[in-house]
C-alpha cells in the first residue's frame, strides 16, 4: 500500500511547474513537501489528486497507474488551507457528506460524525453551523471531513497556514498525532519550516520545480 510518482512532471504552458518527481510514500507514512511560494507544491499534490494532468510521468497506486482513475475515485482525502466547508450544512452535515456519498446509511454515518469529532476535539459539535466556528475549528471540521471514510491517503495544501501562529501551533501537534493514531498515510504540503517537522517522518524539499533532498527531518535539518 503505498503512493509513487514515477518522473511526474506537470507543466502550465510553457511553464514547467513540477520536473520530473520521484516520490514513494509508505503506508501510514507522513511525507512533508516544503519548499516557498511558487516552487511547485500544491501543483504537485493536484496533480496526486487527479486535479492536474501531468505532462510525463505517472502517479501510481502500488503498481497501478492512476491516470484514467478520475478524482473522487482515487481514495483520497483533500483538505484546503482554507477548509472548504458546506456553509448550508451543519458540522455533522459537513463530516457525514464522504460516507452519505459512499452509500453509509445515517445512523451508521452520525455515529462515525460522533467519533470524528471526538478524535479532532469537537466532540458535541454535531448541530453547530460551520459558519459560526472560528478558522481553527473549521480546520478540524475539515480534517474530521476528509479522514471519516478512511482514505488510503491523505493530502493537505497549507492546511494551516490562514490560520494565527498560536493557533497553528497548537493545531500542528494535535494533527501530528491524530495522523499517527489513525496510522493514516499522508502527504502535506507546506512553506512553513517548524510544521513540516512537527508533522512529518520525511520531509521533502521542493524548489524551482524539482524534489532536491528527502529525508527524515533530522537528516534535511543538518544539510547545507
Ligand atoms: P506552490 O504551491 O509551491 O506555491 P504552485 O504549484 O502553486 O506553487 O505553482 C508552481 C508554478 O506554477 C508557479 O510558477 C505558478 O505561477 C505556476 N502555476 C500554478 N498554477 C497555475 C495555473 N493554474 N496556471 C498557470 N500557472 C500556474
Ligand atoms: P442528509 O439528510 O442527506 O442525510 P444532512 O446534512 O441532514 O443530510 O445530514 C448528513 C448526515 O449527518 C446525516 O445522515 C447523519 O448521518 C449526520 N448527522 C446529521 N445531524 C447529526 C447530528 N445532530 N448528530 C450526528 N450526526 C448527524
Amino acid at each position: 500500500m503505498s503512493l509513487g510518482l514515477r518522473g511526474l512532471s506537470v507543466r502550465y504552458g510553457s511553464t514547467v511547474a513540477v520536473a520530473e518527481a520521484e516520490l514513494t510514500i509508505a503506508d501510514g507514512e507522513v511525507v512533508a513537501l516544503l519548499g516557498p511560494s511558487g516552487c511547485g507544491k500544491s501543483t504537485l499534490l493536484r496533480a496526486v489528486a487527479g486535479l492536474e494532468h501531468p505532462a510525463a510521468g505517472t502517479v501510481c497506486w502500488d503498481d497501478d497507474d492512476l491516470a484514467a482513475v478520475p478524482v473522487h475515485r482515487r481514495g483520497f482525502g483533500l483538505v484546503f488551507q482554507d477548509g472548504q466547508l458546506f456553509p448550508h450544512r451543519d458540522v455533522a452535515g459537513n463530516v457525514a457528506f464522504g460516507l452519505r456519498m459512499a452509500g453509509i446509511d445515517r445512523a451508521a454515518a452520525a455515529e462515525r460524525v460522533t467519533e470524528l469529532l471526538g478524535m479532532v476535539g469537537l466532540a458535541g459539535y454535531e448541530s453547530r453551523s460551520v459558519t459560526s466556528l472560528s478558522g481553527g475549528e473549521q480546520q478540524r471540521v475539515a480534517l474530521a471531513r476528509a479522514l471519516a471514510p478512511r482514505p488510503r491517503l491523505l493530502l493537505l495544501d497549507e492546511p494551516l497556514s490562514a490560520l494565527d501562529r498560536v493557533l497553528r501551533e497548537q493545531l500542528a501537534i494535535d494533527l501530528a498525532a491524530l495522523l499517527r493514531t489513525t496510522r493514516t498515510t499522508t502527504l502535506v504540503v507546506t512553506h512553513d519550516h517548524d510544521e513540516a517537522f512537527t508533522l512529518a517522518d520525511r520531509v521533502a524539499v521542493m524548489t524551482q520545480g524539482r524534489l532536491r533532498q528527502i529525508g527524515p527531518p533530522d537528516e534535511v535539518w543538518r544539510l547545507p
